[in-house]
């Protein structure tokens, strides 16, 4: 049997007609950016996630960008992040001129809050809690200490579409919420997208001036803007597929439940959930001493898998400048030895499921 480690195709077929429609909808109005489209789904994601405002955006990584912006961040600055993190994490700070300060996650695979506290210095000005993998992070000790130093917490929750901390959903906990639309993500468009949620009006109206080059009157710009906007035929599809990510969230829940029952092996390790949080289950990650060798059986299999992520910020080259080596981030880089995610998605059968477990349970390193 061959088994994708993902599949889109399952989760659009459910909802194909409806899809279809609003395309056709979109197409036929001659109009296509910034229009009703984007402002009903600025306003039902505002909703759902429990935000004040959202600003449709681009991508998940302008969001990221554009939110380090609005909280000031420039040359000289420190933000706090996770040395797992995804590598867009870190360029949405680095594109603003600041430095990422790393912290080491913990053992449920988000940023450690209570190293947070001593890497703090003068020049921090925020945390950027990222929920990877589907979890969320410890908010309460990461916004205690944020209070604490007067710091901005700005939350990439571009995995985490649905996630809540202790009941409140993430995009709204913290002071700036950046989201993917990238279709892979539990909100996925049919192209990219992201957006951004936040609690500030003015923080909203900066946003969409800087995503529309700078400027909120045509042809008047206040400021050196971007072009970062969600166009209307991705914001009409992600309405449709709003209605459903609760349905899809748990479909994701109830298949890793089944994932954490029956797999059986000294050598594999599932992600754990922190308490406090909830899972909606963006990646169904493993920990495994025998990773590589773990790939090769499944390939042979015809398992699909993948490595999130192979190459930890750190020591990419992209962040050679920042002079860190193997070694600087040891749990980082462990976890970047350790951990595959293993097929999940929408739609994925029991029968598939059985045979990725039976692989799995079989495994002898
Ligand atoms: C996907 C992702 C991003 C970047 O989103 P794009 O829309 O691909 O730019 C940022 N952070 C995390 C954690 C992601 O998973």
């Amino acid at each position: 049997m061959k088994i994708q480690a993902n599949n889109l195709k399952r989760q659009y077929d459910l909802h194909a007609d409806e899809y279809a429609k609003k395309a056709t909808e979109v197409l036929s109005s001659g109009w296509y950016i910034l229009g009703k489209e984007v402002e009903e789904f600025e306003k039902e994601f505002a909703g759902y996630v429990g935000a004040n405002h959202c600003v449709g955006l681009a991508s998940g990584l302008d969001a990221l960008q554009i939110a380090f912006r609005l909280i000031g961040i420039k040359e000289g600055d420190e933000v706090i992040v996770s040395s797992n993190a995804y590598i867009a994490c870190v360029m949405g700070i680095t594109m603003n001129g600041g430095t990422p300060v790393f912290v080491e996650p913990d053992e449920y695979d988000n940023i450690d809050a209570t190293k947070i506290e001593e890497k703090i210095t003068p020049k921090t000005k925020a945390i950027l809690a990222v929920h990877l993998y589907g979890q969320a992070c410890d908010m309460t000790t990461i916004c205690d200490v944020a209070h604490k130093y007067g710091l901005k917490v700005i939350e990439d929750c571009a995995q985490s579409h649905g996630t809540t901390w202790k009941g409140q959903m993430v995009g709204s906990v913290g002071d700036i919420g950046c989201f993917s639309f990238y279709p892979t993500k539990g909100l996925g468009a049919f192209g990219d997208g992201g957006a951004l949620t936040c609690k500030d009006k003015e923080d909203a109206d900066n946003a969409r001036m800087i995503r529309n080059y700078g400027s909120a009157v045509r042809y008047q710009n206040e400021l050196v803007g971007m072009n970062s906007r969600l166009d209307e035929l991705q914001a009409g599809l992600l309405r449709v597929k709003l209605q459903y990510i609760d349905e899809f969230n748990k479909e994701r829940e109830r298949i890793a439940a089944y994932y954490n029952e029956n797999i059986h092996n000294p050598l594999i390790r599932p992600l754990m959930t922190r308490p406090g949080s909830n899972n909606v289950w963006h990646q169904y990650v493993i920990h495994s001493p025998k990773r590589d060798e773990l790939i090769k059986f499944l390939n042979s299999k015809e398992i699909g898998n993948i490595i999130h992520y192979p190459i930890p910020p750190h020591l990419s080259n992209a962040y050679k400048y920042l002079g860190y080596h193997e070694g600087s981030f040891p749990i980082a880089e462990q976890y970047a030895n350790e951990v595959l995610s293993i097929p999940m998605y929408n739609g994925i059968t029991k029968e598939e499921q059985d045979y990725v477990i039976a692989a799995l349970n079989s495994f002898k390193g």
